[in-house]
C-alpha cells in the first residue's frame, strides 16, 4: 500500500479527518501550522473551510458592516475599513471552491447617509473579488429593523438620482458587475411583495453581463439587443462611467444630506482628508480621472464644481483653525471634538461660504496669489474651470502645452492622458517659465505655431 498522502491522518476516515480539522480551528486563536504539513491536507482543509461564507452587510454605522463568517469553522473577519494588506489578504481566498452567501440588508431612506455607507462597503468587498474565479454568487437582499426594499409596492431610493431613478436595489447590485468569472449567480428579494413591486430589469441584464464576463469583454450579451433593456444597455457600454458617476453622485449628495449616518460619515471624510499641494497625489489622481473620463456626471451633480470647491475649502478652513494637527488627529479626536457628527455643508457651517465657489459674483477666485499659496493642485483645477465652467482666465503655459493632446488643452491638465501627454514635464520646458507672465494668451497654441 503505497504512503498516503495526509500521513498517519491518512489512516482515519475523511469524516473524522473533517473534524479534526474543525476542532482545530474553533479554538480563540485557530492553529493555521497545520496547513504546512501536506498538500493535500492543505486541499482538504481549504476545500472545508471556504466550502460556504457568508458575507454580512449591514446599513447601521454601529454594527460592523462588512462581515465574513465561515459558519463550518466558526471563522469570523470584522472589515471595517479597507488598506492594501486587508485587501491583499481577502483577495486571494479560494474563492473558486466557494459558494458567497451575500447578505445585503435594507438601508432606512429616513436616514439617507444608509445607502452610501453601504455603497462604500460592497465596493470594499467587490474589490477583493476582482481578479477571482468565483464558484457561486447568492445575494439575499434581506429586510432590517423594519426597512424593506420596497416600500408600499413601490421601490426605494433613499437619495433621488436626478432625472432617471436608481432605487437602492440597483445601487448595491452595481459594484458586482464588475466581477467576471462568476460561475453561477442568483438574487433572491426579501419577500415575494418585494419581487413584485420592483423593476428587475437592471439587475437581469446585469446578472446577464456578469455571466458573460461582460466586464472583460463586451456588452454584447443575449440581452443587449432586446428593445425591453434599451435604457439599461447604455449604463453596460461604459461601466467604470456609471460607477464613476454613482460614487461621484453619493459623494457630492452627502455634502447636504441629513440624517445620523450621513453626519458620521462627513466626519469620515474629513479624518481622511488630506491637505494637497501636487495634483499627482493619489487621493486625487482619482478625482482628475472622474473629471476627464466622465464629465457627464460633473454636468449632472455639481455643474462648476461649486459643491466640490466649497467641501474642499471646509477642510481647508479646519486644517487652518487647528494649525495644521488635524491631519494628525486619530478618529476620537474627531469624535470628541465633533459627538454629533459633521453638519451639513451649507452657508451656516462653512466659514467663508460664498468665497469658496469659484465663479461667485463679488467672491470667487481672482487672485494669483490663491494659487500660489496652495500650490499646483489648484493651478490644476483653475485651468480646468477656466476652460470649461467659465471662470475667470488665469496664466497659461503655451510652450508647454504646446505639446499636449487637444484633449489635454481642453482639460486643463495632463493626468489621466493615454496619448502620453503624461509624461511631459514643465521643468523640461524652460520657455515654460520664460513665459510665466505672459498672462493674456490664451490662444489655441496650434494657432500660434
Ligand atoms: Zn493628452
Amino acid at each position: 500500500m503505497p504512503p498516503s498522502p495526509f500521513g498517519q491522518l491518512g489512516v482515519l476516515p475523511l469524516e473524522l479527518r473533517l473534524e479534526t480539522y474543525e476542532r482545530l480551528f474553533w479554538k480563540p486563536t485557530p492553529s493555521v501550522s497545520i496547513l504546512c504539513c501536506s498538500r493535500a491536507i492543505c486541499e482538504e482543509i481549504t476545500g472545508r473551510l471556504y466550502d460556504t461564507l457568508d458575507i454580512e452587510l449591514t446599513p447601521s454605522w454601529h454594527s460592523s458592516r462588512l462581515e465574513i463568517r465561515c459558519k463550518a469553522l466558526r471563522l469570523h473577519w470584522e472589515i471595517p475599513y479597507s488598506t492594501p494588506a486587508i485587501r491583499d489578504r481577502f483577495s486571494r481566498l479560494p474563492y473558486h471552491k466557494t459558494n458567497l452567501q451575500i447578505h445585503i440588508y435594507a438601508p432606512d431612506p429616513h436616514d439617507p447617509g444608509q445607502i452610501i455607507l453601504l455603497w462604500n462597503n460592497i465596493r470594499n468587498f467587490t474589490s477583493f473579488l476582482e481578479a477571482a474565479t468565483i464558484k457561486s454568487i447568492t445575494i439575499d437582499l434581506k429586510e432590517h429593523k423594519g426597512s424593506d426594499w420596497q416600500d408600499a409596492g413601490r421601490a426605494v431610493e433613499s437619495i433621488p438620482y436626478p432625472g432617471t431613478r436608481q432605487p437602492d436595489h440597483n445601487v448595491v447590485f452595481l459594484p458586482f458587475c464588475r466581477l467576471c468569472n462568476v460561475k453561477s449567480l442568483r438574487l433572491v428579494p426579501s419577500s415575494r411583495r418585494m419581487d413584485r413591486a420592483i423593476d428587475w430589469g437592471f439587475i437581469n441584464y446585469g446578472r446577464d453581463f456578469i455571466l458573460n464576463n461582460g466586464y472583460e469583454t463586451y456588452n454584447d450579451g443575449p440581452l443587449s439587443r432586446d428593445p425591453h433593456y434599451r435604457d439599461v444597455v447604455r449604463l453596460f457600454d461604459d461601466l467604470d462611467g456609471t460607477i464613476r458617476d454613482m460614487q461621484f453622485f453619493l459623494n457630492t449628495q452627502l455634502d447636504l444630506l441629513p440624517g445620523y449616518t450621513a453626519a458620521q460619515l462627513r466626519l469620515c471624510r474629513a479624518h481622511c482628508w488630506r491637505p494637497v499641494l501636487f495634483p499627482q497625489d493619489p487621493v486625487y489622481r482619482d478625482f482628475f480621472a472622474t473629471l476627464r473620463n466622465c464629465p457627464r456626471a460633473i454636468k449632472l451633480h455639481d455643474p462648476g464644481l461649486e459643491k466640490f470647491c466649497i467641501r474642499d475649502w471646509h477642510h481647508w478652513n479646519i486644517c487652518h483653525e487647528a494649525d495644521w494637527q488635524s491631519p494628525k488627529w486619530p478618529w476620537d479626536e474627531w469624535r470628541r471634538r465633533y459627538p454629533r457628527g459633521m453638519p451639513p455643508l451649507s452657508p451656516e457651517t462653512v466659514l467663508g461660504y460664498w468665497q469658496a465657489i469659484p465663479s461667485s459674483p463679488g467672491h470667487g477666485w481672482k487672485n494669483r496669489g490663491d494659487i500660489e499659496r496652495n500650490g499646483e493642485y489648484h493651478f490644476w483645477m483653475w485651468s480646468y474651470l477656466h476652460r470649461n465652467w467659465g471662470q475667470q482666465s488665469i496664466m497659461r503655459f503655451r510652450f508647454f502645452e504646446r505639446e499636449w493632446c487637444t484633449d489635454c488643452r481642453h482639460m486643463g491638465f495632463q493626468s489621466g492622458c493615454e496619448k502620453g501627454c503624461e509624461r511631459l514635464s514643465r521643468f523640461d520646458f524652460r520657455e515654460a517659465w520664460e513665459d510665466s507672465d505672459d498672462e493674456g494668451d490664451y490662444s489655441d497654441p496650434e494657432l500660434v505655431l
